[in-house]
């Protein structure tokens, strides 16, 4: 498939027509989808310290280059407030939330090294100065959002701070702390008897693939790297869902260097059988940037437009949609992605060069392009028979699908699946068994992670 090239290059003007040239211009006249945006700039205030790649105020350069393509006269936006405490209980266990409150960087340092593994302490997820806020902040916007969609006041809800798709119940892991999916797709259950949740991220999707591992009311799709070592070292074709949620965990192991064409191909030929076939009432898009090509942590060869056409994809099948961030390591390609693909959840093209008035102008040299070449760097490992051998095996898992499952709505949690209690202890066994691999893994993995 060919990728469109930029919008505005088919032609050249001087530098006073150029002044004129409108930053945006809609799509189509017809357009009424209603798309809010949730933000509470407090939340790029916050450092995960200076040699760690996490840098919050990716978000800071993402809200700047909205503001200053004047996107925000297309949504609606919202300062959303923290999350409450009660609310992170609907997931995370009460032990590790009463931990998160209470940590500071002092008292790490007096803490025992059972006390830091039992937490998940380390150079991947550190402590530091207001850990619990940044947390709640995060997920108060994407459970902001969530409400807004169940309300119907919003068709499309974005938050580009959330989408840390690795946080487990019981402890943070890859960056994460709370997992803001998990607990809006909690919410969303509430009124929506199917919610797909996809992610395209550049790592695999496995602390939402767990939580909703055995119930058919939540398909997960991971597009990722895997080859068994990298982090979190999960997401094999293999892994397809336990007990009533068998064939409802999809998953799109990659290798290095997959281009533009081979990405697009694949993800569209599986979304479309799958959103047919699971009729999903609401979605859940991660769009975590760190599948760009020239990735800080990154080994993908996606330009921008490439990732930004697989949410334009999902976007058209006009399911209602909480659209949220992730990783994403190099600040300037991240605010790129995350700028241009909110003009595609509104129907709107950019003008590619960016605005020179932006206050952080200068990140984004020599080109100052939203669409800068991103490919190239890396081989491209991927070959057509591996892509195909992959394809074919999760078109037969979809064939297995039963079709959208028909469910009662009820209060969730406690019972998400109506699982027996044999069937519950089960489950709990095998994935005590995984948790136990994993962890293993996890020790193998540790030196060096952050240099991957
Ligand atoms: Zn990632």
């Amino acid at each position: 498939m060919e990728v469109p090239k930029s919008e505005t290059e088919t032609f050249t003007v001087d530098k006073t027509t150029e002044s004129h040239i409108p930053l945006y211009y809609p799509n189509s006249t017809t357009n009424k989808t209603n798309v809010s945006y949730h933000y509470n700039p407090e939340v790029n205030k916050f450092h995960y310290g200076a040699l760690h790649p996490m840098k919050p105020f990716r978000l800071l350069l993402t809200d700047h280059l909205i503001i200053s393509y004047k996107l925000y006269e297309k949504m609606d936006l919202y300062t959303p407030r923290q999350a409450s405490k009660s609310e992170l209980l609907e997931f995370h266990s009460e032990d590790y939330i009463n931990f998160l409150q209470t940590i500071t960087p002092d008292k790490v340092k007096t803490l025992t090294s059972d006390t830091l593994a039992q937490f998940n302490i380390g150079d991947d997820c550190p402590i530091f100065d207001g850990i619990y806020d940044y947390s709640a902040l995060y997920t108060g916007a994407s459970l902001d959002a969530s409400r807004k969609l169940i309300s119907g006041m919003s068709d499309i809800a974005i938050n580009w701070s959330g989408g840390l798709h690795h946080a487990k119940k019981f402890e943070p892991s890859g960056f994460c702390y709370v997992n803001d999916i998990v607990l809006s797709i909690l919410n969303l259950l509430r009124v929506h008897s199917r919610v797909m949740y996809i992610d395209i991220d550049l790592h695999h999707g496995d602390g939402v693939q767990e939580a909703f591992y055995n119930t058919d009311r939540v398909m997960t799709v991971s597009f990722h790297k895997y080859n068994g070592e990298f982090f979190p070292g999960t997401g094999s074709v293999d892994e397809v869902g336990i007990g009533r949620g068998e064939n409802y965990a999809i998953n799109v192991p990659l290798r290095d260097g997959i281009d533009d064409e081979s990405y697009i191909r694949l993800f569209k030929s599986i979304m479309e059988p799958l959103i047919v076939k699971f009729q999903p009432s609401c979605i859940v898009q991660q769009c975590g940037a760190d599948s760009l090509g020239y990735d800080r942590l990154g080994c993908f060869n996606l330009n921008i437009r490439a990732h930004g056409e697989c949410v334009k994809f999902i976007k058209s099948f006009n399911i209602p949609m909480l659209v949220v961030g992730g990783g994403g390591y190099t600040p300037r390609n991240v605010s790129r992605l995350w700028c241009y693909e909110t003009s595609v959840l509104n129907d709107v093209s950019l003008n590619h060069k960016i605005p020179n008035y932006l206050p952080s102008y200068d990140w984004f040299g020599p080109d100052y392009s939203l669409h800068p070449q991103l490919d190239g760097r890396i081989d491209n490992k991927n070959s057509k028979k591996y892509l195909q051998s992959v394809q074919t095996k999760i078109l037969e898992q979809i064939r297995y699908l039963n079709h959208a499952p028909s469910v009662q709505m009820y209060e969730i949690p406690p019972d998400l699946t109506g699982l027996t209690e044999e069937e519950d202890k089960l489950i709990n066994e095998l994935n005590e068994d995984l948790r136990r691999e994993e962890n293993l893994m996890k020790d193998d993995l540790k030196t060096g992670e952050l240099m991957t």
